[in-house]
């Protein structure tokens, strides 16, 4: 915890020098803004429309796999240098990439259907308790401060403390790993969403997203759509 304060607070008064390059950042983030620029954005045209995975051909078994999410829109392609900012955001408490990933997160998402709230993938109380804050969630808040969007992270918790999904390479041991590990607690106005966007770091077979989306339409009769807004695609 100590560790945690003393580097927010170097963080906080040392110049800021840029994690990619190793210049002056000229804007007091941790990435210049040259850097910033060659973030390699993923290309909705290469790849498929629905789980946004990269397509070799014109054929993704998504609508099988994930029956439960009707959209997966990646912002960054999941290679270098994303992996290691989302990794320093995820398990070096570097809170200032996390909301430097998040900012960015938001200005290269377009949506013309507005969603009405945004849920961060939850994270087992214990889980919380170890890191000590639950990057899904900061992603969330920056994002819905900037749209105006509702986070509502009360709404689905996480009630089974799971191994960690990376820790399972095929898409069968990871759907069975987060099957009811979700739960949905409707309160009085929660009758009236329609439009969910799941919010998560990394995307990579689904499976939790699409256990959350299940949840939320078989708990809420009003949800129509759940759709998911990731940092990457793995
Ligand atoms: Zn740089
Ligand atoms: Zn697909």
């Amino acid at each position: 915890m100590f560790q945690k304060c003393l580097n927010q607070i170097l963080d906080l008064i040392m110049p800021q020098v840029c994690y990619l390059c190793g210049q002056q950042s000229d804007h007091s983030a941790p990435i210049c803004k040259q850097c910033l620029t060659y973030l390699p954005l993923h290309q909705a045209s290469k790849s498929c429309s629905r789980c946004g995975a990269k397509l070799i051909k014109n054929a993704c078994g998504c609508h099988i796999t994930l029956p439960y999410l009707s959209y997966v829109k990646p912002v960054f392609n999941y290679e270098y240098p994303i992996i290691q900012l989302i990794h320093s955001a995820k398990y070096r408490d570097n809170l200032v990439m996390l909301r430097l990933l998040s900012e960015q997160m938001q200005k290269h998402i377009h949506f013309l259907d507005k969603p009405d709230c945004l849920i961060p993938v939850p994270s087992h109380p214990k889980k919380l308790k170890q890191r000590g804050y639950n990057q899904a969630v900061e992603m969330a808040k920056v994002i819905s401060s900037y749209t105006n969007i509702p986070m509502l992270n009360y709404l689905c918790q996480c009630v089974k403390n799971i191994p960690p999904q990376a820790s399972l390479n095929d898409i069968k041991a990871r759907q069975k790993n987060v099957k009811g590990a979700f739960k949905v607690f409707p309160h009085k106005l929660s009758n009236k969403i329609k439009h969910v966007v799941i919010i998560d770091d990394i995307v990579t077979t689904g499976s939790t997203a699409n256990e959350i989306a299940g949840e939320l339409l078989l708990s809420l009769t009003s949800v129509k759509k759940v759709g998911v807004w990731c940092c990457a695609k793995a």
